[in-house]
């Protein structure tokens, strides 16, 4: 294995290396790096998330550039807010002792204003998202005309994001004879197709089988109402007892919703999104790492960094917005040589999305059953039966044995391990006594019951649909059409692609819709939005142009804002939960119970996980 100082790299950049505690190249450094630092050539790199790959381009990138020149020489393109951030971050560690370093991020949601100010005083390196950067050029707010390396990273994220159009544009600004570095996770036709069209013959490299979701991870699926989903996450939280689980929702909502209610549910749950601060993602993070949390709630982009060897499960709560993703989820499982399992809950409207998936993954899912009750108490009988066969024996408890001894003289043996497993056995059987059948047949689907937030089936509902209208106070004199508007609003609320529809744009004002769990969101977002300089504001609209139902719906101009937030905040979704929470060790007060269970971030089911 190569040390960094034989990669070629400076000393400026070893010492920082050190400093970061990088003690050898990861495999994609180990590829690129030479040849980045030796070669004026255009690259195609594939490699999973957390491989390493900001460092493979970031090396060679700050060696390469002139410092002593205040010229825009490098553009990192990545596809969202976090990860432009990230990246700027890491490019900042790495280039600490490159003196007159300058790395500017651009990326939306932030004023544009102070970013063309930055990007004044000299950026050598320019890390941004394609809407706003796009957005900066026609405003020749910045110049990549003498750009000499772009580096597409996440290209397969980007264009799935549909940033295609976008990329192309922001190209055709830079120079022709330019290097460009894709960096991707996954080859779909879409990214051979820029590499094709962007590129000179491209030098490749490829860490692990390209498009290929790990061979050591099988996939399952799970037929249930979608009302049911929580229930049913339960179960196969309580089915494996030894579970240590990354569990992905679609939203940063959604993601909170729950790991809080596993949390009060008594599981060993956390949460990541990008709501939360760097240092309680880092605490979450820590947790995670030492298995005090067994299940962490992620959302796709949070969990990019995660790093941990020997995940046993994937659980997908909900499937990704883009297929594609799903690629980035099961590969978090199956690590370092491990078997994992990737299971997917999924209700009957989105179950052709198994197929697409499938052949993406050029592997075939197996649908399994949520486990009934009986299994699961089963399953937990048994996975204390095989800890308790292989406990040592604490010599410290002979001392108290006299008094247990006596009190147990007249039991027999049997008796005594009926009585024993009785304890825990008995918790989770009136837990999961009256517990129902969640699986659904293929083809026996109550529609209705397809829709635990307004979601499923939005398209075919219409008007009836559980979504919200909004007002928003810009239009085609500031320059949108529907199709830049929906672009801005995804871009700036971090949407995906279908979560903005019916936008209509007028001269001065224009509307559009989201569901209705969107909305506290889209209200709390726009609450001091700026967009070139001016406040955008936007308000539920009595416009019913596309759902809003029958509610009743504030005035654009009237009601303050808080009154407004609580009014349209659509809290009344607590989930029902399977008999509320998990069963919890008999005989103990249920409050101090969970309050001692969270200093100490343990479980209250004996079936624990074991520290390894
Ligand atoms: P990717 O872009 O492939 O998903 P990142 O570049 O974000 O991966 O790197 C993932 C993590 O690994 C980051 O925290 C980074 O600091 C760390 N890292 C990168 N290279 C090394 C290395 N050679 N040794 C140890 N840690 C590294
Ligand atoms: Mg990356």
């Amino acid at each position: 294995m190569n040390t960094f100082q034989e990669l070629g790299l400076n000393e400026d950049l070893l010492q920082a290396i050190t400093d970061l505690g990088f003690t050898k190249p990861s495999e994609v450094q180990e590829k690129a790096i030479p040849i980045l630092l030796n070669n004026e050539t255009d690259l195609v790199a594939l490699a999973q998330t957390g491989t390493g790959k900001t460092a493979a381009f970031g090396f060679p990138m700050l060696q390469k550039i002139n410092i002593d020149s205040r010229t825009t020489q490098g553009l990192i393109l990545s596809p969202t807010r976090e990860l432009c951030l990230q990246i700027t971050n890491e490019m900042k560690l790495y280039g600490k002792y490159c003196k007159g370093l300058n790395v500017v991020a651009v990326y939306g949601g932030s004023s544009i204003t102070d970013q063309a100010r930055d990007v004044k005083k000299g950026a050598q390196i320019i890390v941004a998202t394609p809407g706003r950067i796009k957005d900066m050029i026609s405003r020749r707010l910045v110049d990549i005309s003498k750009i000499e390396y772009a580096v597409l990273d996440e290209a397969d994220e980007m264009l799935n994001m549909g940033f295609y159009e976008d990329i192309t544009d922001i190209l055709s600004n830079t120079p022709e004879d330019k290097c460009t570095w894709l960096f991707s996770a996954t080859m779909p036709k879409e990214v051979s197709v820029i590499a094709k069209k962007f590129m000179e013959n491209p030098q490749e490299i490829t860490v692990g089988n390209k498009n290929e979701s790990t061979s050591q991870v099988s996939h399952e699926y799970y037929l249930v109402n979608a009302r049911d989903r929580y229930n049913a996450l339960k179960r196969l939280a309580d089915a494996n007892p030894d579970i240590f689980s990354v569990v992905f929702c679609r939203t940063k909502r959604d993601t909170q919703k729950v790991a809080e209610q596993l949390i009060e549910d008594g599981y060993n749950a956390g949460a990541l999104h990008g709501d939360l601060s760097q240092n309680q993602r880092d605490l979450v993070m820590n947790a995670f790492r030492k298995n005090q949390i067994q299940m962490l709630v992620a959302t796709d982009v949070a969990a990019r960094g995660i790093d941990v060897d020997d995940i046993t499960h994937v659980i997908n709560y909900q499937l990704p917005d883009e297929i594609e993703t799903y690629t980035h989820r099961s590969g978090r499982t199956g690590r370092a040589g491990k078997t994992g399992v990737s299971m997917v809950i999924v209700s009957k409207s989105e179950v052709r999305k198994i197929k697409s998936i499938e052949r993406i993954i050029n592997k075939a899912f197996e649908k399994k059953d949520i486990p009934d009750g009986m299994e699961i108490c089963e399953v937990q009988l048994m996975s204390l039966a095989n800890k308790i066969h292989n406990t040592e024996i604490n010599h410290e408890i002979d001392k108290y044995l006299t008094n247990i001894k006596e009190m147990f003289e007249d039991t027999t043996k049997d008796e005594l391990i009926k009585k024993f497993f009785s304890v825990e056995f008995t918790r989770f059987y009136n837990y999961y006594q009256k517990s129902k059948n969640l699986n659904i047949a293929e083809g026996s689907f109550d529609r209705d019951n397809d829709r635990e937030d307004g979601r499923e089936g939005r398209r075919d509902f219409g008007g009836k649909s559980d979504s919200t209208r909004y007002f928003i106070n810009v239009g085609s004199k500031d320059g949108f059409d529907w199709m830049k508007l929906k672009d801005f609003l995804k871009e700036q609320l971090e949407l995906g692609r279908d979560d903005v529809f019916k936008v209509e744009t007028k001269e001065s004002f224009s509307f559009f819709n989201t569901e209705n769990e969107l909305k506290e969101k889209v209200l709390a977002f726009f609450t001091d939005f700026k967009h070139e300089g001016r406040f955008v504001n936007v308000e539920v609209s009595e416009n019913r142009g596309g759902g809003g139902g029958g509610r009743r719906d504030r005035k654009r101009s009237g009601g303050n804002r808080d009154e407004r937030k609580t009014s349209s905040g659509n809290r009344g979704d607590r989930r029902r939960s399977e008999g509320g929470s998990k069963p919890r060790r008999s005989g103990g007060d249920s409050n101090s119970d969970r309050s001692r269970r969270s200093d100490s971030g343990s479980r209250p089911s004996v079936a624990r996980r074991s520290r390894r």
